[in-house]
């Protein structure tokens, strides 16, 4: 029998559907995560001897190594970290995306994470601005705050009696 192939342009399948690079494969482990990025939802990752929350998800915690982790929703309030327009990648599907905007984001309960920027123009992304995650085919990405610069809800009601 043949083996894997190795030449010759696929039998099947449209012209583009090879892997993607922008989803990583779901384990045991990242499952419930791409389950609930499905449905909207950004989970993290908890730890119950230290208490930090980290992402991406691991076996155990990289800030004690306690394996006493366990899923919670993030809050999905984050800020912009830091950021680059990529203007050029070979690898599908951000091929036919370029430009778009690689981000790190600082999450609220403290994780770091590297992400997409999306509904933002280039002259309008700012360090520290604050974000809200989107959800583009499962994947979780982050787009502007709604009223991102101005004293949020938060603010408004602490003066309000
Ligand atoms: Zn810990």
């Amino acid at each position: 029998m043949d083996g894997p192939r190795h030449d010759g342009p696929p039998h099947d399948g449209p012209p583009h559907d090879g892997p993607r690079h922008d989803v990583p494969e779901a384990d045991a482990l990242t499952r419930p995560y791409w389950e609930a990025a499905a449905r909207g939802r950004l989970l993290i990752r908890r730890c119950a001897s230290c208490g930090r929350a980290h992402h991406y998800p691991r076996e155990f915690c990289p800030h004690c190594w306690s394996e006493e982790v366990s899923w919670e929703e993030a809050s999905g309030r984050a800020v912009l970290y830091t950021w680059s327009t990529v203007h050029h990648n070979d690898l599908p599907p951000f091929t036919g995306r370029v430009p778009y905007v690689a981000a790190v984001v600082d999450l609220a309960e403290g994780p770091r994470m590297m992400t997409e920027l999306v509904d933002c123009p280039a002259d309008a992304v700012r360090a520290g601005m604050p974000l809200e995650p989107a959800f583009r085919d499962g994947v979780p990405v982050f787009r502007p705050a709604p009223g991102g610069g101005e004293p949020g809800p938060g603010a408004l009601s602490s003066t309000a009696r």
